[in-house]
């Protein structure tokens, strides 16, 4: 039977005191904790009689190091960096800075280059990164403050009195696969703080709490998702210069699906490259990470790859919504960063350099409410106001449609992105209105039963072990180990829903948008479907998919034990 993880009742736990709390140490969660360390440096510099301390505002980062679990693309857009760091180039760990860039649309066999590179795909000035380094650097820059950074806690629950969030619980330690405590039990802290900034990246597990709790997506369009599959590859020298970008559109997928690619040059032969499948395909049977195995078989690809060594492996989901998806971000003790937030433009697929941004000016906020000792909702409302009034906005504002547009079609979205181009972001409607992609997920006896047109995107690869890989192989790349004496952290709300309706109905979508094999559907003859659902948790790499895209809405992350994940290095 399965055992999910649940609080354990009647524990006493720790209690400390702090006054910020910022959970998740990514690019957000660091940036906001830099942004406040050189507020209060710069204020005790000319208020010798009043000075702040840093003692009590602390980082909690679910991996075991900093860094770890940090994975994109990645491009950096370097202008809210260098905000916060003016010359952090000097220093700060890039691969390389774009040198050129361009844009094909692919069909099966072949290859168009566009004549002239779309404006929002245009690279020239930003940076070649890994996000695991760059993080990693940061992370060092925040510890060097002073600000401690707790690794390997996870923020669990939220503490909520009344109205107001007062604080985090972090996770239990040592608890068996029957949740039970076991000898090294260890309980997580009650940690009282006087804000709680939510910096979990995509569908963070304590930001859906605060989401649900409060209805925070009340008058908002659902937030929509992608979810990135990438591989790091060493090829043979001459194959590619670092800085060069190449996006493409089109071939594996069809004219159904939303989605693209991208080929990045690093330093030392590395390429970064990846595919973004839209969490919002009509058929259950896709899989992202067959259709990166797909994208990698067309000839442009294959030339690039041939005779080369695939290295690293990861998935992780980005929010699609934009910025009427986007939740109030600052309410009665919390505020909300980054790709929590949604802040990402998924017309330029970046969101780094907002993710700073919004750290940036929730650290400004903290740093008033120090300064006068008032945390209140009206205080620290003026974050949700810093970043109506930032570039933030701004840049999202011109692609609020963006993503809408594509509801119909590759073709209609085309069109709507042009109109977009011309009219500021508005196109044909004020506001283009979105579904969840999990709803636009259709049941088999609606499908074509040998898949269509959609045929090479279905079921989970094979791979022929050089230039294509099954998902296992793939995911013994990415690094992934948890402990595995510990209740499963996918909770199913109703595994009989799985075992006989998503049998029938959709014939269990998550073997296949998993991209790491956690679900497996396994024999069993006392079941009427002959079918039981089996996980392997173990095997997470915390992509939070299954959260976003099963259909029925009856799975929910939850944070394993805190330094379990993926290992990201070098990623
Ligand atoms: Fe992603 Fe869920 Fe699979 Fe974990 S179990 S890798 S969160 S889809």
């Amino acid at each position: 039977m399965l055992i999910f993880r649940q609080p354990l009742p009647g524990i006493e736990r720790p209690q400390m005191e702090a006054d910020v709390v910022i959970v998740g140490g990514g690019p957000a969660g660091m940036a906001c904790a830099l942004r406040l360390s050189q507020l209060i440096d710069a204020h005790n510099a000319s208020h010798s009689d009043a000075q702040l301390s840093k003692e009590n505002i602390y980082v909690l980062e679910k991996a075991r190091e900093i860094g770890q679990h940090c994975l994109s693309g990645a491009l950096l857009d370097p202008r809210s960096m260098r905000e916060l760091l003016p010359g952090f180039e000097k220093e700060a760990p890039i691969e390389a800075e774009v040198s050129r860039e361009a844009v094909y649309f692919l069909t099966r066999g072949s290859q168009f280059k566009l004549p002239v590179t779309p404006p929002p795909l245009r690279d020239h000035g930003n940076y070649v990164i890994s996000l695991n380094r760059f993080v990693k650097w940061l992370g060092g820059k925040v510890e060097e403050t002073g600000i401690t950074v707790f690794t390997g806690f996870a923020g669990s629950e939220l503490l909520v009195e009344g109205e107001r969030v007062i604080g985090v619980r972090t996770d239990d330690k040592g608890v068996d696969k029957q949740n039970q405590p076991k000898s090294n039990f260890e309980p997580g802290y009650d940690l009282k703080s006087k804000v709680v900034v939510l910096a979990e990246g995509t569908r963070g597990s304590l930001t859906k709490q605060l989401i649900g709790r409060f209805q925070l997506d009340r008058d908002r369009n659902p937030q929509t998702y992608g979810q990135g599959v990438k591989e790091l590859w060493e090829v043979p020298a001459g194959r590619i210069v670092p800085g060069q970008v190449i996006y493409t559109m089109g071939w594996p997928l069809t004219s159904k699906e939303y989605g693209g690619a991208w080929v990045y040059g690093g330093k030392d032969n590395i390429v970064s490259l990846g595919f973004v499948t839209g969490l919002d395909y009509p058929d259950p049977r896709l899989d992202p990470q067959r259709v990166l195995q797909e994208f990698k078989r067309h000839p442009l690809i294959r030339k690039l790859l041939e005779g080369g060594k695939m290295i690293r492996y990861g998935a992780k989901s980005l929010p699609y919504g934009g910025w009427w998806a986007v939740p109030p971000v600052s309410g009665n003790g919390w505020m909300i960063l980054g790709d929590s937030a949604g802040f990402l433009n998924s017309q330029r697929l970046k969101g780094i350099h907002l993710a700073i941004k919004s750290g940036m000016l929730a650290a400004e906020t903290a740093f008033d409410c120090l300064l006068k000792n008032d945390f209140s909702a009206p205080a620290l409302s003026s974050y949700q106001q810093r970043v109506e009034n930032s570039w933030i906005k701004t840049e999202l504002w011109k692609v609020r449609n963006f993503h809408q547009g594509f509801e119909h079609g590759f073709w209609h979205g085309m069109v709507h992105a042009g109109l977009q181009q011309f009219t500021g972001g508005r196109g044909l409607h004020a506001r283009y209105a979105a579904s969840s992609g999990h709803a636009r997920m259709k049941k088999l006896a609606q499908l074509p039963p040998d898949g269509g047109d959609e045929a090479h995107l279905l079921d989970n690869a094979k791979g022929d072990g050089k230039l294509t890989f099954d998902k296992l192989t793939d995911l013994y790349h990415s690094g992934t180990k948890h402990e595995e004496d510990q209740p499963a952290h996918l909770v199913i709300h109703d595994t009989q829903i799985c075992n006989v309706r998503c049998v029938q109905e959709y014939g269990n979508p998550c073997q296949h948008f998993c991209p790491a094999n956690v679900y497996e559907m396994v024999e069993a003859a006392d079941v009427s479907s002959g079918k039981r659902i089996s996980l392997n948790p173990s095997n997470c790499v915390h992509c939070k998919t299954c959260d976003i895209m099963d259909p029925y809405q009856i799975i929910t992350w939850v944070p394993p034990e805190g330094g379990g994940g993926p290992n990201y290095d070098g990623m």
